[in-house]
């Protein structure tokens, strides 16, 4: 890393610390020509986007936002917090890097969604498994809704 102040390639580290919630080293440096100081942020290179393929097949780049989206229309006038939201949303988006798949279908993130969200709240969890099954008629609804109710987890 050149210094900022004299263009000399060499510095040392005297001091680093995580920063970004740990997705970041942030290092204080010594330029070996002239000793002034200056800070460095490294971080994880940016990583491929990933794809989701919806059911008609087309594909779309994933957003974390439109997940958050979703889950604060669910969660509308329910007990839950932005952050719990927030929370989901990074541990979805967590997981599908971890997997280091390219393409990931939509269904498998929709179930994500439910799996979180009916821990997190149960009228949330049928709003927003209603709008995702499409469910046809009231007896679908049902169906789910009883699933629930035998199931408490
Ligand atoms: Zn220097």
């Amino acid at each position: 890393m050149k210094c900022p102040f004299c263009d000399h390639e060499d510095s040392r580290v005297v001091d680093s610390r995580p920063a970004g919630d740990g997705k970041a080293i942030r290092r204080r440096r010594e330029c070996i020509a002239c000793g002034r100081r200056f800070t460095t942020l490294e971080r994880v290179a940016e990583l491929l986007p990933i794809f989701v393929v919806k059911k008609d097949g087309t594909r779309e780049a994933f957003d974390p936002e439109k997940i958050k989206r979703g889950l604060m229309k669910a969660c509308e006038k329910r007990p839950v917090a932005l952050e719990e939201i927030d929370t989901v949303v990074e541990e979805i988006e967590h997981k599908l890097v971890q997997a280091g798949e390219q393409e990931v279908q939509s269904t498998v993130i929709g179930e994500m969604i439910m799996e979180r969200l009916r821990k997190l709240d149960e009228v949330a969890y049928v709003r927003f498994a209603s709008v995702y099954r499409q469910f046809k008629d009231i007896n679908t609804f049902m169906e789910e809704l009883n699933k629930l109710l035998r199931d408490p987890s």
